[in-house]
């Protein structure tokens, strides 16, 4: 089971980073949300701008270990899935495009 070791808020990025979450650049200068986990021996970092952060914060226990898991790319700032048609909850689901 993977358990969460650290969150903290990056306030200016030293290095360019991609989102964990959205696979969109984290710029340097940008705030960014650093996560250690860790599962058994395995112990990775996974990196998220803050309203990925948040968005991945309103998911349950069960669907963050699946999120992380497959490996999926969301929508910025959102919990669909990059793509989702049917989601209109921030203007860069594309499904709010319309
Ligand atoms: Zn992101
Ligand atoms: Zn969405």
């Amino acid at each position: 089971m993977t358990k969460n070791l650290s969150e903290e808020r990056i306030k200016s990025a030293r290095k360019a980073h991609v989102c964990n979450w959205c696979n969109e650049p984290i710029e340097v200068g940008t705030s960014y949300v650093r996560q250690r986990n860790v599962d058994g021996n395995d112990a990775w970092t996974v990196r998220l701008h803050p309203e990925c952060d948040e968005a991945f914060g309103t998911l349950d226990h069960f669907e963050q270990e699946e999120s992380m898991v497959y490996g999926q790319t969301y929508t910025r700032g959102c919990t669909c899935e990059y793509g989702d048609v049917f989601c209109d909850r921030t203007e860069r689901c594309l499904g709010g495009a319309q």
